[in-house]
């Protein structure tokens, strides 16, 4: 791609992006068939350059709205960047809105063509007439080439009556091919602001709630702070964020995050897992990993939750054996030993079945640890005296020089729907297995009521 073509129109010098708007298009995302995850992907790289997002906007396939809203965000940012759209098909209307945004006309873009027909090539395939159109681009912009699919990006100056106007570049909507354009063709025509710096940390606790976090975090979290402290909550997990957003260099920036984190260290380091992109899985297989342990699970409500978190971290064969999913009773009882007479006696949802579940998971597996979960998700099921949300999670520990394993049953009384009640127990049970290995296991966790060694 020229570099002229994101200079502005009189030849002077490009200025910075500075103020930038998402649009993400598509009826299935207006309509909400699908969720639009490429908005948020790309205002954290966005982020990461201290570059700010301003604004998201999600709009249907509809070319008069597409263009009026490129036109009026043109005004007001400096960049804009659009995903979706640029399909073969009559409701791709990118292409369009974008020309008549610019006031423009579609051109056919050779290289752009040839790119397309070379891709069907490589599958054995002549290319549809109708794919064609996806090598227009306004004459005055150009296309940015995609690798992992048919669309071409597009990079064009939108002027603005009000102001210097806008750089916007649209991009494919699947998200695999967005963020391979980003990457590789889209990242280096960015022009972050400089002399300014936005940097972001972020720890990750379990075990307290968000108030009580925030309450421990006391001024630190005040709106006039810099950096700024905030706040997340998901699924039992609260991530503490510290963000710097100055005209400071690097240095300065990470001076001043380092010295925020010390303090958030001394209020809340004693639950604060992992850190940055880290996931209590990825701690969980890493804290398994530096103590030469293995790992089986035994689900019960969570149905295999637990061990596909584990799964996602690469390299997790190292430390995970495998496990079991035993829904029913019987399954319980032939796949890991819970007596027929004890499951009779206290229930399914139980601190005994719960215990009987990890020590079975212990003996048959073979491996260092089990956990195993056993409640009840809802809607139905629930009782007076264990209603929806009751969850058992037991840690067995295999003892060292193979005496009777110890095993640690709590209960928790989760709150919400089935599938939090389901991704809540899955994360305690990793949080119960990383405190474990951090010789802290007397860390109580949010929504645990009772503690049992069994
Ligand atoms: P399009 O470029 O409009 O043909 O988009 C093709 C497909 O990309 C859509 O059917 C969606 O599955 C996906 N997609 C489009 N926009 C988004 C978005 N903002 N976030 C996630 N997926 C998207
Ligand atoms: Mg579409």
């Amino acid at each position: 791609m020229s570099r002229s073509s994101t200079n502005d129109p009189d030849g002077s010098p490009a200025r910075s992006h500075t103020l930038a708007a998402i649009v993400s298009i598509g009826d299935e995302l207006t309509l909400g068939q699908s969720l639009d995850t490429n908005s948020r992907w790309l205002a954290q790289r966005l982020v990461e350059r201290g570059i700010v997002p301003m604004e998201h906007l999600t709009l249907p396939d509809d070319l008069a709205g597409i263009t009026a809203a490129l036109q009026r965000l043109a005004d007001d940012h400096d960049l804009i960047l659009c995903t979706g759209g640029l399909g073969p098909t009559a409701d791709d209307l990118t292409r369009q809105a974008l020309a008549q945004a610019s006031g423009d006309v579609l051109i056919e873009d050779a290289v752009s063509l040839e790119q397309i027909r070379t891709w069907f090539a490589g599958r054995g395939r002549a290319m549809p007439a109708l794919n064609a159109v996806q090598a227009l681009r306004p004459s005055r912009g150009s296309a940015i080439p995609n690798e992992q699919g048919t669309a071409p990006g597009i990079a064009a100056h939108i002027s603005s009556a009000a102001g210097d106007g806008a750089d916007c570049f649209c991009m494919p909507g699947p998200p695999r091919e967005m963020m391979a354009m980003f990457d590789s063709h889209l990242a280096g025509l960015l022009r972050p602001p400089a002399g300014r710096t936005v940097l972001t940390r972020s720890l990750h606790t379990m075990g307290l709630g968000e108030s009580e976090i925030a309450a421990r975090l006391g001024d630190l979290m005040r709106r006039d702070a810099s950096p700024l402290v905030g706040t997340t909550a998901s699924w039992g997990m609260v991530s503490v964020r510290i963000r710097y957003e100055g005209p400071g260099p690097a240095q300065e920036a990470q001076r001043a995050i380092r010295a925020v984190e010390q303090r958030v260290r001394e209020s809340v380091g004693q639950w604060i897992i992992c850190e940055q992109e880290a996931s209590l899985a990825a701690a969980a297989v890493d804290a398994l990993r530096r103590a030469s342990q293995t790992l089986t699970v035994v689900e019960s409500c969570t149905a295999g939750l637990l061990g596909s978190l584990i799964s996602e971290i690469p390299g997790a064969s190292d430390v995970f054996a495998g496990g079991w999913i035993t829904y029913s009773n019987r399954l319980k009882h032939s796949q890991v030993g819970v007596p027929e007479e004890l499951l009779a006696a206290h229930g399914a949802v139980s601190a005994q079945t719960a215990a009987a579940m990890a020590r079975g998971g212990l003996e048959r597996g073979g491996a260092d640890h089990c956990l195993a979960i056993t409640g009840i998700a809802g809607p139905s099921g629930g009782s007076e005296e264990k209603p929806v949300g009751t969850v058992y999670i037991a840690h067995g520990n295999r003892h060292p020089q193979g005496q009777h394993a110890l095993i640690d049953v709590r209960r928790f009384q989760m709150a919400g729907d089935r599938e939090s009640i389901r991704q809540w127990s899955a994360r305690s049970a990793l949080a119960i297995l990383w405190y474990a290995l951090a010789g802290r296991a007397d860390t109580p966790l949010l929504r645990q009521t009772v503690r049992e060694l069994h």
